[in-house]
């Protein structure tokens, strides 16, 4: 199906060694596109799982670590994928643990979007951007504040740089993933109180795979969504209908 597909497509994934990020990387690549897995960490693994797949370093200690990279080479679509929580009562939470998500989480995300965003204006290109959001860009969460503030953050910019971008050529939108068995989720899944709490909120009545949220990104990445601008698509397995 042509509005699904990705041939010829270049695509970068940030985060892409683990998780919802890997689960992305692989279904871009199935769907056509030729994809950058980007991250701090060994992406050899992806990589390996997708034909003719490459790796990028990048780490968002330094938020504005991809100011480069769109200049070097054509990428057509984007996916700021990669974060970081810290949990801690909101009376003990430290200026660190605030400042790494902040710069992970939300500056990163900006300034990555923003070195796309003049890569494809300046050739008068089209692109798409997939921000990865949270069940936290709606809701307030517990002990984790700066995550909170980060999402509500990414939600808000996804809206923003929509409306500044869709005349130019660039759909930005996001998607908010409900609760995923990832490392990020290792701690609530092992708090037997929480998981089974979590689990009796959601309708679908099961966690979330990373794959769940795959496909997603590729409706978000592909012609199909040509008119979806400033969209934030909840895949929650009903938790936000709840
Ligand atoms: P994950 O397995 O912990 O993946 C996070 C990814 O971000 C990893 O690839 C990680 O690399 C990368 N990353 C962290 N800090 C980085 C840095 N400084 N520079 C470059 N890459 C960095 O968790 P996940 O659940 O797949 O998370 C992916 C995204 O989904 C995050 O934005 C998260 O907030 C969001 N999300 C997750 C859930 C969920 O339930 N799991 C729900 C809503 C939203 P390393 O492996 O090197 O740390």
């Amino acid at each position: 199906m042509t509005a699904f597909s990705l041939t010829g497509q270049t695509a970068l994934v940030t985060g892409a060694n683990t998780g919802i990020g890997q689960a992305i990387a692989v279904a871009l690549g199935r769907a056509g596109a030729q994809v950058i897995c980007a991250g701090r960490s060994s992406l050899a693994k992806t990589v390996a799982m997708i034909p003719g797949a490459e790796a990028l370093t990048l780490d968002f200690a330094d938020p504005l670590a991809a100011r480069d990279v769109f200049a070097q080479r054509q990428v057509d679509i984007l996916v700021n994928n990669a974060g970081i929580i810290r949990r801690a009562d909101s009376v003990d939470f430290t200026e660190a643990d605030w400042d790494a998500v902040m710069d992970v989480n939300l500056k990163a995300v900006f300034f990555t979007c923003q070195a796309f965003a003049r890569a494809v204006i300046a050739r008068g290109g089209a692109g798409k951007i997939v921000n990865i959001a949270s069940l936290l860009s709606f809701q307030g969460g517990i002990r984790v504040p700066s995550y909170t503030a980060a999402k509500h953050g990414v939600a808000g910019l996804t809206k923003l740089l929509a409306n500044e971008w869709a005349a130019k050529g660039i759909n930005v939108n996001a998607i908010a993933p409900g609760y995923i068995e990832t490392n990020n989720t290792t701690a609530l899944r092992a708090d037997a109180t929480r998981n089974a709490a979590i689990l009796e909120r959601i309708p679908a009545g099961r966690w979330g795979q990373p794959e769940d949220i795959a496909e997603a990104a590729v409706f978000l990445a592909a012609p199909a969504a040509r008119y979806v601008h400033g969209a934030i698509l909840n895949v929650d397995g009903g938790w936000l209908a709840r």
